[in-house]
Formats: structure tokens, C-alpha cells, sequence
């Protein structure tokens, strides 16, 4: 885990988002959000229980099944009406490619240092020409 996400995790869960959209957010584990938390403290009962974020009304979660954020689909299209890309956003990191230079958005990899493969690999291949 980068310092960044570390940081990322503290503020998501100080705003009261679940570890699963904490982990969906910044691409780790739930596990690894929840027991990051549960070292910083920073764990609630609410997790507990799983609320719809719409309209709070408890989630019986399918077993096995992908863990809900909505009770239903019309929550979830009132929710994000309301939140528009609200999540999304915070994953959205501008950065320079350390290649070509160009600025570009990457989202949940807060390390990118390229624009594209290409880039990367080409870099990389500079790096080798350099150290040979
Ligand atoms: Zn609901
Ligand atoms: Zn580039």
C-alpha cells in the first residue's frame, strides 16, 4: 500500500464510505482496506450491517454474490443522480508522463508514471540503453 492510498483510505472512511467502495475506489482488497482501518482505528459498526446507501434500508447480501451498495436499481440511479461520479472523482489522479512528458488522468493508479504502455516500454528500454 502507497502512502497515498493509505491516506486515500482515512479520508474515505472519515466521509463514512464502506470498505467496499474504499477498496473498489483505489483497486485493493477489502480485506486489506479493513484491516488497515482496523489498525488506524478507524473501523465502524456500521460495516457491520450493510445499508443501502439510497435510502438506508438494510441489504441482506446474496451469499457469494458481489456485496451491495443499493437496496434496489432505482436507489442506485437516484443515488448517483445525486452524487454525479462522486466516487469516480477521487480516483481521478493527474499526472506527466515521466516518458513523453504529455499530461494525462489516470484513475486508481495514484503510481502511474506513464501515459500509456507505450511510453512505459519505451522508457524502459531508454533506461537500459543508458545503464549498458
Ligand atoms: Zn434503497
Ligand atoms: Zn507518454
Amino acid at each position: 500500500m502507497t502512502k497515498e492510498q493509505k491516506s486515500t483510505i482515512l479520508r474515505l472512511r472519515a466521509e463514512g464510505y464502506k470498505y467496499v467502495t474504499i477498496a473498489d475506489t483505489i483497486g485493493l482488497s477489502i480485506n486489506t482496506v479493513k484491516s488497515y482501518c482496523r489498525r488506524q482505528g478507524a473501523a465502524s459498526q456500521a460495516d457491520d450491517v450493510p445499508c443501502c446507501k439510497q435510502c438506508k434500508k438494510p441489504l441482506v447480501s446474496k451469499k457469494g454474490g458481489k456485496p451491495r451498495l443499493f437496496c434496489s436499481d432505482e436507489c442506485r440511479n437516484n443515488w448517483w443522480k445525486h452524487h454525479p461520479s462522486d466516487i469516480n472523482r477521487k480516483a481521478y489522479y493527474d499526472k506527466t508522463c515521466a516518458h513523453c512528458g504529455k499530461p494525462y488522468t489516470v484513475y486508481g493508479r495514484p503510481n502511474s508514471k506513464f501515459c500509456s504502455r507505450a511510453c512505459a516500454s519505451q522508457h524502459r528500454v531508454k533506461n537500459a540503453e543508458a545503464g549498458s
